[in-house]
């Protein structure tokens, strides 16, 4: 095996991006060094983040080089290795998705256990997925007993452990929002949610106001915008605000402006408080102890949406953008052995 194909940034994108900004490439792949492995990746991430790799903006994360292959969480087995730490036929976690074959260092690639939990659950209930929810519930808006939470994005790959997670931790009443009648119906039949909220059908206050008709405690924001707005609008005194995610902006050509009814958040004493998932990986022990079991025990449930093959990944980036994800949103590369 000599060459591999990985998908390029063609071009960075104005506003929403199209398949022609990524471009498919085939590339010859280097020799192995000393402690470095040979990856087949099996499965990649697609994640909201990413598209804000694709500008050229100063973030926490540097932007995509343009006319060269993206990067992202992957899963693979070690076909070939010379690093006596991660032997050939092992499955490791890495950050070389976006292409068929990966070559990198043994010290950045982490064995994972799949006697545990199937590969595909070190992309999502296991991985960066699981512990935002894990640590933005626990940690940057902690959940107590008996508080009424709210949790937009549900349906997708964090909001659907964030609501499972949330009643763990004791809430009385959970919600959600998602875009669509097939998802909310998903938010109680599968996810656990007490009620769903359909961002489609707007009014979102007054959807809110109908869920949680004494407000909510807790809310776990990966939207911005009108839902950080409701939220805010209903949210109860001593409430605590997680900022994960604003989702509803990442095409924006311009920033929106924020929520007008932001002093309600200083007369009511909340909390709001952003989390970046990177900056607590040290929790990672903590919650693949707990999620591992609830996952084999059928207690969290999890679903995916998957693309098949290379050539869908790009689409599988602007599908997860476009709500075309319930769950996790995954690129399988090749089959698990
Ligand atoms: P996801 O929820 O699986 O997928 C994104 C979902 O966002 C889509 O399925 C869509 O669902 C929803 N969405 C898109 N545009 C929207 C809009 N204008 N209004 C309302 N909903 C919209 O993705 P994820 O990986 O779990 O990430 C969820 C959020 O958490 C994102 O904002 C992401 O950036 C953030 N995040 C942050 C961290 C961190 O460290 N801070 C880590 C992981 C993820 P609907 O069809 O229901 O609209």
């Amino acid at each position: 095996m000599t060459v591999s194909r990985e998908v390029h940034l063609a071009s960075r994108p104005t506003g929403t991006p199209k398949p022609e900004d990524f471009e498919l490439v085939a590339v010859p792949l280097p020799e192995l060094g000393e402690d470095q492995i040979l990856v087949r990746n099996t499965w990649m991430s697609v994640d909201p983040y990413m598209r804000g790799r694709m500008d050229d903006v100063p973030s926490y994360m540097p932007p995509f080089a343009l006319g060269a292959a993206l990067e992202g969480s992957a899963i693979g087995e070690v076909v070939a290795s010379r690093a006596a730490s991660v032997p050939v036929g092992a499955t490791v976690s890495h950050f070389l998705g976006w292409r068929e074959y990966a070559v990198l260092d043994a010290g950045a690639a982490t064995v994972v256990d799949t006697s545990i939990a199937p590969p595909t659950a070190y992309l999502g209930a296991l991985g960066a997925t699981g512990l935002t929810a894990y640590t933005a519930l626990t940690r940057t808006a902690p959940v107590k007993e008996g508080d009424v939470v709210l949790v937009s994005a549900a349906a997708g790959a964090v909001g659907s452990i964030a609501g499972q997670l949330a009643r763990q931790l004791g809430a009385s009443r959970v919600i959600g929002s998602a875009g669509g009648p097939d998802k909310t119906k998903k938010l109680l039949d599968v996810f656990g949610y007490d009620a769903a909220l359909d961002h489609r059908r707007g009014d979102l206050p007054g959807q809110l106001a109908e869920a949680a008709p004494e407000g909510i405690d807790v809310y776990l924001d990966a939207v911005g915008g009108d839902h950080l707005q409701a939220a805010i609008g209903a949210i109860r005194p001593g409430g605590r605000i997680a900022m994960v995610g604003a989702i509803s902006g990442y095409n924006a050509l311009r920033p929106a402006p924020g929520p007008d009814n932001l002093f309600r958040a200083a007369a009511h004493e909340v909390t709001l408080r952003g989390m970046l998932v990177s900056h607590h990986f040290h929790l990672f022990p903590e919650w693949i102890g707990k999620a591992a079991g609830w996952l084999a025990g059928g207690t969290l449930r999890t679903e995916e949406t998957v693309a098949d093959g290379i050539e869908r990944a790009a689409d599988a980036l602007l599908g997860v953008l476009a709500g075309a994800n319930t769950g996790k949103m995954l690129v399988r590369l090749g089959t698990d052995r």
